[in-house]
């Protein structure tokens, strides 16, 4: 009985043994896995510590874009009863305007120490980042920083962003995203099963961005902008563009569209914006495409000389109507307008009095496909390189982008072609890049916009070089310089301290509607440093732009 009973327990105690010897099992291998990360939930969490974002900065370091870091209380939704009358109480006894409901975005200082003092539940004093940017100075080229696009999550998330992170939207923010973002650093949080925090650390400590210096100067932008701008009021115009390139290096200066917009109230205003008729969101300088009229013409006299249908001295009669074709046979604009012509006149001439029957001549003669290769050479109709997003390329007019759209090119067409008529449309930088490539001695630089970042300078990047003979550029540039020593530009630019060159456009956009005035210059005439274009749509004459390409002019050089 006795060795029964022993026998029992024996069986009772091997049964418990293996009932826990299984139950072990599960917890150990089974459902191992879970129960640990359960544990480790427990006393440890892990939080993401957004990187301090780079300052966007001018080329004389003047501040255009940075954080800005300041407080919120955070309020949780279950913040109980009695301490969200509490707070209501803080709120009200600092001055501070908050609804009861939310975070307080707007907290003074002592009602953030009173409120920390406090200790209330689910309240909490937490670090709000924001961005300064340049309100409406080139918010075009700054550009801004917001949450992510949904489109964009999965690029964002493929190179290491949390889902939340605010990111550059579009301008040199977006551009330089990659600089001036940094690496987010993981923050790890202990606590223990009860929830108290018994300790916290850096597991990954963020790496701030990089500042990043752009080619940009404040103080010229503002002076294109006003200066422009009046004009653009004054004319009652829809709107305008203008572009200042280093000549020795294709560096953006300045970049301007108008209208434009502040981007501290883009986001509160973007349905507005959007909608409004005037594209206030379209960097036209980049984007608007417009025929170049007469500035064309620097182009037609580049293919003209270097392809050895004229010489410098060559005169060309001007008759006042064209007549080699039946059809067409257009008009000098002075014919048209006075009945008279310019007689017989050489090449600087004829681009210092815009004459239109020397270029219809030289044009035809050089002929359509030359003069297209010649365009494309100076940048027309090909991408400058500029960093920014959406870059337009413009159009060369000739047979192949006239079939392109399903039309006939009739070889009378190369007349208009060559005075920047017919299907010529191109952006404002892509002005300024023919310009400065011309007057730099044919070197096409990439156009960009940054100078430095993390102590790295940008090296200058070559897009090609067009040959032009030293006597064949002095004689376009005698007839520039007398544009404003003599012609059009005189009364404008008479009291500025360098010699300029220039060439003005009036370019027909409807046969209703007043002609878009475009105007190209490059200054010290005898050493190219900068190079500008400037278009006011229906502005009328490029010359009546000559006071808002003063005003940069003498910004730059007299400062
Ligand atoms: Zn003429």
């Amino acid at each position: 009985m006795k060795k029964f009973r022993c026998y029992t327990a024996a069986g009772l105690f091997l049964g418990l043994l293996v009932f826990f010897a299984v139950l072990l099992w599960d917890l150990q291998v089974v459902s191992g896995a879970a129960y640990y990360e359960k544990s480790q939930q427990a006393i440890a969490r892990t939080e993401t510590v957004p990187a301090a974002r780079g300052k966007l900065l001018d080329r004389n370091g003047k501040i255009l874009a940075q954080d800005k870091v300041s407080w919120v209380v955070r309020v949780a939704g279950d913040c109980p009863e009695p301490d969200l009358q509490q707070l209501e109480t803080l709120c009200r006894e600092e001055g501070v305007d908050w609804s009861g409901v939310g975070d307080i975005t707007t907290p003074t200082p002592e009602l953030l120490v009173r409120v920390k003092a406090a200790d209330l539940t689910r309240v909490k004093v937490e670090p709000m980042v924001t961005r300064t940017g340049s309100g409406n100075l080139a918010p075009h080229v700054v550009g801004r920083v917001g949450a992510m696009p949904p489109e964009q999550w999965e690029v964002y998330e493929n190179a290491g962003y949390p889902m939340d992170a605010r990111v550059g939207q579009d301008g040199a923010e977006a551009a330089f995203e990659d600089l001036l973002h940094g690496t987010d650093g993981i923050r790890v949080i202990h606590t223990d099963r009860q929830g108290e925090v018994t300790g916290e650390g850096y597991g990954v400590q963020p790496q701030p961005g990089q500042d990043v210096t752009l080619t940009l100067d404040k103080d010229l932008q503002e002076t294109l902008q006003t200066a422009l701008g009046d004009f653009l009021t004054a004319r009652g115009c829809s709107g305008g563009a203008g572009v200042v390139l280093d000549v020795r290096d294709g560096g953006v200066l300045a970049m301007a569209s108008l209208p434009g917009y502040d981007t501290a109230t883009f986001s509160a205003r973007y349905t507005d914006l959007a909608q409004d008729p005037t594209t206030p969101l379209v960097n036209r300088a980049i984007q608007g495409l417009y025929a170049p009229g007469s500035t064309f013409k620097l182009v037609t006299a580049a293919a003209a000389l270097e392809e050895g249908v004229l010489t410098p001295e060559a005169q060309i009669l001007d008759t006042g109507r064209y007549t080699y074709y039946t059809t067409p046979q257009p008009q000098c604009w002075l014919y048209r307008q006075e009945g008279r012509t310019h007689g017989l006149e050489t090449l600087t001439e004829a681009l210092t009095d815009s004459c239109n029957i020397f270029f219809y001549d030289a044009g035809r003669r050089v002929g359509i496909q030359t003069l297209d290769t010649w365009a494309h050479a100076l940048g027309l109709g090909e991408s400058t390189g500029i960093e920014l997003a959406g870059e337009g390329t413009g159009v060369v007019a000739g047979p192949a982008y006239t079939q392109s759209v399903g039309g006939t090119w009739y070889e009378g067409s190369v007349l208009s072609a060559a005075i920047g008529q017919e299907n010529n449309r191109f952006t404002p930088l892509q002005l300024a890049h023919m310009t400065a490539t011309l007057v730099g001695n044919g070197n096409r630089w990439q156009v960009h916009l940054l100078r430095k970042a993390g102590g790295e300078v940008y090296t200058p990047v070559s897009l090609g070089k067009v040959s032009i003979a030293t006597e064949n550029l002095k004689a376009i540039k005698e007839g520039m310089l007398a544009v404003t020593q003599t012609g059009s530009l005189a009364a404008a630019f008479r009291d500025l301290p360098v010699e300029v060159g220039a060439k003005t456009g009036s370019a027909q956009v409807g046969s209703n509607r007043a002609a878009n005035a475009v105007l190209v210059a490059f200054a010290p005439y005898e050493d190219p440093q900068i190079a500008l274009a400037l278009v006011a749509e229906e502005g009328g004459s490029g010359s009546a732009l000559g006071e808002v390409a003063a005003a940069i002019l003498e910004d730059y050089f007299r400062g």
